[in-house]
């Protein structure tokens, strides 16, 4: 009772009053549930990757809403899990999980679809999103440089071949007018959603800092609209409880564009609160910590119904890697055929041939950062196989394995020597089903390939 006394004083006097009148805002729960700081842990587990002997959801619980999401009994130390730097899961929040269901939900044939993820640092929606656009294109896009790279690193580690790293601001997206069929906007916010996360978010909320974020994210979403197809489906999200950037978004985005409300069913055990905007009746769904088995959360979906003039989109032009090159690159891996490889400066990539015309539209208007899968690059008569290879979920049956227990892995990944006795030559790291890296073995020595901005520094 003491310490619910002292944690309701530090939730911010301005923020109960400003939501006290929110569709499913129970004061007395949410601060008993803020008082009480239970710490929620929840992964989604990668269906690309062999998941089968998957340690960390062992006793977990699944979240009802997403097939791959799972509650874990205990928070573990994921630094010290190779299967957590092999990509085989991603530790995301749970309600954010709830997307899985809305695409279940909105996108009836979901084949071959463009997907843009337009605030997509550190990358939970991403990866959500290429698990279930399977042959789809997902371009995930970060403004920010610094958060673009861990960006980068995740979806590496993920090793889905259909994605694309941009790192551009919203209003360069003008330029693919009509281009995507579905764009997600999981807007930066106010941030009250992860107070019982956050401590720092408590102290930096403010109602002017609301008014603020409302202002961007119209920005934002009024510059990345016209890049939407006549019926594509907009979906946005916010971790904030605040009205204004939440339904009245849902009001203006009905009000100034020509937007249809989709109304997402769901089962009413969640926990989830369903609320409608003012105006226009624009459905939203909200997550409370003190109804549901996560933080707080708000998400809508629109539809586009405005007509789409065609289009035609400035392209860059792709190099193809030379004959040779790709006879070196063949006697090392098999490619599958249904792959296009492409240059990027010296490395070769591989991206699904389906989406090769369309990286050129991106490439004419964005910064790649990242396209597909690096697969490596050509030195004299060599491949140099590259980690976002290994990383991957291609087929490397034809690469010599090097099977490491648990200490070593972790060695690998410290980019610390290790001693083994195996072929010469590339090898693949592995510590169980997990791919890991690369190893090249010398007569000599062996040296360890890992990526030395990604190695783990904790003892
Ligand atoms: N979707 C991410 C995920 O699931 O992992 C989380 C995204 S976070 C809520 C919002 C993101 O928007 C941040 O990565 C932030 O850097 C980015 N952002 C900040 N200002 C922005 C702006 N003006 N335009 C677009 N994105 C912005």
């Amino acid at each position: 009772m003491y310490s619910l006394l002292i944690f309701a004083a530090v939730l911010p006097v301005t923020f109960i009053q400003s939501i006290q009148s929110v569709k499913g805002f129970q004061k007395e729960a949410f601060e008993a549930v803020h008082a009480a700081e239970k710490q929620l842990t929840s992964v989604r587990i990668n269906p690309s990757k062999n998941v089968s002997s998957l340690d960390i959801i062992n006793n977990a619980s699944q979240v009802y809403w997403c097939e791959h999401g799972f509650y874990l009994p205990l928070r573990p130390s994921f630094t010290f899990d190779p299967q957590f730097h092999a990509g085989m899961y991603y530790v995301q929040e749970a309600s954010s999980m709830f997307l899985w269901h809305v695409l279940n939900q909105t996108v009836t044939n979901p084949t071959q679809k463009k997907v843009l993820d337009l605030c997509a640092a550190p990358g939970g929606k991403t990866t959500l999103l290429s698990s279930f656009f399977t042959d789809g294109l997902i371009v995930s896009n970060e403004v920010i440089k610094s958060r673009a790279n861990i960006l980068v690193e995740n979806v590496t580690k993920w090793g889905s071949e259909n994605i694309v790293v941009t790192n551009n601001d919203p209003s360069h997206f003008k330029s693919l007018e009509n281009f995507f069929d579905v764009i997600v906007i999981d807007a930066p916010c106010s941030g009250s959603g992860m107070f019982r996360k956050d401590k720092n978010a408590i102290k930096e909320w403010s109602l002017d800092n609301v008014v603020l974020c409302s202002q961007r994210q119209q920005r934002i979403v009024a510059d990345v609209l016209p890049a939407l197809k006549e019926d594509g489906v907009l979906i946005y999200s916010t971790c904030s409880y605040s009205k204004e950037e939440n339904e009245d978004m849902v009001d203006w985005l009905m009000t100034t564009f020509e937007l249809e409300t989709v109304c997402i069913p769901f089962d009413a055990s969640w926990g989830i609160v369903e609320s409608e905007s003012e105006q226009n009746r624009g459905f939203g769904y909200r997550f409370y910590p003190d109804q549901v088995e996560g933080e707080g959360f708000f998400i809508a979906v629109l539809k586009k119904t405005k007509p789409s003039p065609e289009k035609k989109y400035k392209e860059q032009a792709i190099a193809l890697p030379v004959k040779n090159d790709l006879q070196i690159l063949q006697s090392f891996i098999t490619i599958p055929e249904h792959f296009s490889l492409f240059k990027h400066d010296t490395q070769i990539r591989m991206l699904h041939q389906l989406w090769l015309q369309d990286l050129k539209i991106i490439a004419g208007s964005l910064y790649i950062k990242k396209a597909g899968i690096c697969v490596g690059e050509i030195k004299g008569k060599d491949v140099v196989p590259h980690h976002e290879l290994a990383l991957s979920t291609l087929d490397l049956k034809d690469s010599p394995v090097i099977s490491l227990d648990k200490d070593d892995a972790l060695q690998y990944l410290r980019k610390n020597d290790i001693i083994v006795d195996t072929s010469n030559g590339w090898n693949i790291v592995k510590y169980g089903a997990a791919r890991l890296g690369w190893m090249k073995v010398m007569p000599n020595r062996m040296n360890n390939y890992y990526p030395a901005e990604w190695k783990i520094l904790k003892q």
